[in-house]
């Protein structure tokens, strides 16, 4: 099944000019650009953690795999350059399968000029597993990272947030586009994308920094999904709580210095608007402060991986 497979795999990827060798050798060769640091990330989805296969098309399920990876390269301020796909299908229908999960990422790959450089496909008893590793390289000023945010940066997100779960989560568009041009023109100390839920994502970012954050509940740009979800009289939180906490919006969150901010935010470079959320705090930890003063501790919320002790 391999080989066929293979064939069609190969019959649908354009060329590339960072990949020297692609599919068909025991190993991919990629060609980086000169004095790039190259960036490597991976993703693990699995059938009814990341998505329910019996529920949505495979398509969507393949592209979300690889929008993941392309994500945390965004998160870097990366350009994405190749990527490797191993699939773990289950036996049933398993040609058409992976056929459907690669017509739902070659579309997204080509988008964003990615390479499809080799991965592995097995059939297993279990439910599927898809496991992407992205490569990407850093551009003119170098990688974003978590580490970098100082007491008095602004805080800024890309997007909306919350209620991803009725649809965003699969469909969402990786802001890498965005990353690679606001790392460009602006300076930025510090950057994470929103892949667990806004405030637990925060709170790892000012961790990792060494600082803590104040935002303001009333900045927090809350999406339209998280309020419909906020109507729904069988949950108990509201549109805020959801935007907190929900996760996969895979926007981006800034650390930026006070007069680069006033800067981006009045240039809004970007088709999605930009919004000032608070600030990073000298004291570690996470608060909400409202324009009034009122100040109080933030809990981080969001999805964290549970493991069996
Ligand atoms: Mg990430």
């Amino acid at each position: 099944m391999e080989t066929d497979f293979i064939r069609w795999l190969r019959d649908r990827l354009p060329p590339h000019p960072s990949l020297q060798v692609g599919l068909g050798d025991d190993a991919a060769i990629l060609r980086l650009a000169d004095r790039a640091d190259t960036v490597v990330t991976t993703d693990l989805l699995t059938d009814g953690v990341d998505f329910r296969l019996a529920e949505i098309d495979p398509r969507r399920a393949g592209r979300k795999a690889l929008a993941v990876n392309l994500s945390d390269l965004a998160a870097m301020a990366a350009r994405p350059v190749a990527v490797v796909v191993s699939l773990a299908l289950p036996q049933q229908g398993c040609i058409e399968l992976a056929q459907q999960l690669y017509e739902g990422l070659l579309p997204l790959a080509q988008e964003y000029d990615v390479a499809v450089a080799g991965g592995d496909t097995n059939t297993w008893h279990g439910p599927l597993a898809i496991s992407i590793t992205a490569i990407g390289e850093t551009t003119r000023r170098g990688p974003l990272r978590r580490e970098g945010a100082s007491s008095g940066d602004v805080l800024v997100v890309t997007g909306q947030f919350g209620g991803s779960i009725l649809g965003k989560h699969l469909d969402f568009r990786p802001r890498v586009a965005e990353a690679l041009l606001l790392n460009d023109r602006y300076e930025l100390h510090a950057g994470i994308d929103v892949s667990d839920g806004l405030s637990l994502d925060l709170a790892r970012l000012v961790a990792e920094s060494g600082c803590g954050a104040e935002i303001d509940p009333d900045a927090v740009p809350v999406a339209p999904a998280a309020q419909e979800l906020a109507n729904d009289p069988r949950g108990n939180k509201s549109p805020l709580d959801h935007a907190l906490g929900d996760g996969e919006d895979f926007e981006l969150i800034l650390a930026v210095p006070p007069a680069e901010a006033s800067r981006l935010l009045s240039d809004q470079p970007l088709d999605v608007p930009v919004t000032r959320i608070g600030r990073c705090t000298a004291e570690p930890g996470l608060w909400t402060r409202d324009p009034q003063g009122n100040r109080q501790t933030l809990p981080p919320t969001g999805w964290e991986h549970v493991f069996d002790r």
